[in-house]
């Protein structure tokens, strides 16, 4: 569950109640939920910053979370670490008995090219204000953008 920042004190205050009514308050959840109970803790966090690392030194380079990070709202962190971490390994193979070094900053061009887009329209999202329509639209930009950038083309200069 995501809601506006603002809201975090209300849920942190108590997170069952704060957890259950906002379910609840769904009426499609809440006949799902019927008689249910939490069995866990509940986790949260309003930690989830925005940022860009560069992607590789001497000797080291930064795949995934590490290299870059924003709100999960659209569920595109899995995705990301995995293409980050496909690109790092061609350019490692690439690299491997040539030059490293620019092997490596391609890797980071590329991954730039592809993460500082979706990161960009995520941000618009992610403040959790938009009206409806205007985030149904987001959300149809956003996956676009996704198949795109997802095409090996894309990203393979
Ligand atoms: C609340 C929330 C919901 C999310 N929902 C989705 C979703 O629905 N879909 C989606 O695609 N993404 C989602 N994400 C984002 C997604 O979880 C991350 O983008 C993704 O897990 C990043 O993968 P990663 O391998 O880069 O990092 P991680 O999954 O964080 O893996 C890094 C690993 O390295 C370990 N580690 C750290 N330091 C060291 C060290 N010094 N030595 C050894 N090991 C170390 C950590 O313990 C961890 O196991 C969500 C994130 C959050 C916070």
């Amino acid at each position: 569950m995501q809601g506006p920042r603002s809201q975090y004190p209300t849920f942190r205050s108590d997170p069952g109640t704060a957890y259950v009514s906002e379910l609840r308050s769904r009426p499609a959840l809440a006949a799902l939920l019927g008689r249910a109970v939490i069995a866990e803790q509940l986790r949260g966090t309003a930690a989830l910053p925005t940022f860009f690392r560069i992607s590789s030194g001497p000797g080291w380079a930064l795949a995934g979370d590490a290299g870059h990070h924003k709100d999960p709202v659209i569920a595109r962190g899995i995705a990301d670490a995995f293409r980050d971490a496909d690109l790092l390994a061609s350019a490692v193979i690439d690299g491997w008995h040539g030059d490293l070094e620019v092997a490596l900053a391609r890797y980071g061009h590329q991954r730039d090219r592809c993460a500082i887009p979706l990161s960009d329209a995520n941000l618009g999202i992610a403040r959790l204000d938009m009206p409806t329509g205007k985030l149904g639209t987001a959300l149809t930009q956003m996956t676009a953008l996704e198949h795109a950038l997802d095409d090996p083309a894309a990203i393979s200069h």
